[in-house]
């Protein structure tokens, strides 16, 4: 059965993100020979649209609308349901970022649809499509799949492979006009902290310091070594709470979810609740100076010594390759 599948795009700081061009990846396995809509939300979007046709959607709906420049809940959702009025699809797939594990849940309320959320992997088992999830703090995975109503899910940055680009792709893009109203929050100013360098839930390899940094000093050469590798930096809670570095680069259950191609747990001791946000990470390189850390279990490569003797070794030796 060919179904017609919505994607919601992501937009964040005037580009489209990586997670986007998976969830058309993904929409194009649910479809089954259907149709992928790619759908962008903001103002001045339109531009962007093509990006999502070249990877994969058939064609784009956008919807321009100034209550949309920058999140909110209740004005994604009013528009969110009302494309899904005009277009009345079978699935719906965004990515599971701050910004889908906010807005789905509310959209699947009013929809009164299951969803199932921070979904790794899309299969085909004959016309059904089955999602694998973590559960247990990714200890254990599961397989879903939706029996009745519109099949709603949320896909980990990461984790599906987009599709290959093809800029000679062309498709529709229309525009929508929506109705935002009753909006209980408004953004009237949006302040950054300066971290820059590379966003930690799309990056491809991270460099992630623990306690035994031992201050906010101790984070300089991991951040030589990202910096080498063009990687994100990131963190333990332990780090955070010792106030080495700042919450945003905090990874575990109560941080964020990485899944990169490498990732590097250095000072860390591998606790539960940090092994919850990182170990589905492809491959895993631990340094700590205790043999017996836990980290070690689930590390692919591990480096038994001090790390501020062991890390500029590496870095020195990555310059050159
Ligand atoms: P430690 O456990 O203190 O480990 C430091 C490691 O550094 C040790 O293994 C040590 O051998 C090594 N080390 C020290 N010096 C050196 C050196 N010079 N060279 C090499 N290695 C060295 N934690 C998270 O990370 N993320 C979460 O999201 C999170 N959520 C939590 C939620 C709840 C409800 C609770 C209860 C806890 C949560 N935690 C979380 C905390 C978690 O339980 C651990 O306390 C925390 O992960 C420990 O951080 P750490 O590994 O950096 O520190």
């Amino acid at each position: 059965m060919a179904r017609k599948v919505l994607v919601i795009g992501e937009v964040r700081d005037g580009e489209l993100r990586n997670v986007s061009f998976e969830a058309v990846a993904a929409g194009k396995e649910v479809a089954n020979g259907g149709e992928v809509v790619g759908v962008l939300l903001g103002e001045n979007i339109s531009d962007l649209a093509n990006q999502l046709i070249h990877y994969g959607a058939d064609r784009v709906v956008a919807v321009n609308h100034p209550d949309l420049a920058q999140y909110t809940t209740d004005a994604y959702q009013q528009a969110i349901l009302q494309v899904l009025d005009v277009e009345s699809p079978e699935a719906l797939i965004l990515g599971h970022t701050s910004i889908g594990k906010d807005v789905a849940p509310r959209v699947a309320m009013k929809l009164g649809a299951g969803l199932i959320s921070d979904v790794i992997s899309v299969e085909k088992d004959g016309d059904e499509i089955v999602f694998t999830r973590p559960i247990y703090s990714g200890k254990a995975f599961e397989k879903k799949k939706v029996n009745e109503g519109i099949i709603f899910a949320t896909i980990r940055p990461n984790n599906i492979a987009p599709l290959e680009q093809d800029a000679s792709k062309s498709g529709d893009v229309s525009s929508l006009t929506v109705d935002i109203k009753d909006l209980r929050t408004t953004i009237r100013e949006v302040v950054r902290k300066a971290t820059g360098g590379v966003d930690l839930s799309e990056a491809k390899v991270i460099v992630a310091g623990g306690r035994g940094v031992k201050s906010k000093e101790g984070f300089e050469p991991l951040q030589k070594l990202a910096d080498v590798l063009g990687a994100a930096v990131g963190a333990s809670r332990g780090a955070c709470d010792a106030d080495y570095c700042d919450y945003s680069l905090q990874i575990g259950q109560t941080g964020k979810v990485v899944t990169p191609d490498l990732y590097f747990a250095i000072g860390i001791s591998g606790a539960i609740q940090h092994l919850a946000g990182m170990s589905n990470s492809k491959v895993i390189v631990a340094i700590n100076k205790d043999p017996e850390a836990p980290i070690f279990e689930v590390a692919d490569y591990g480096i038994v010594g001090d790390l501020f003797e062991v890390v500029p070794l590496l870095t020195e030796e990555l310059k050159n390759v």
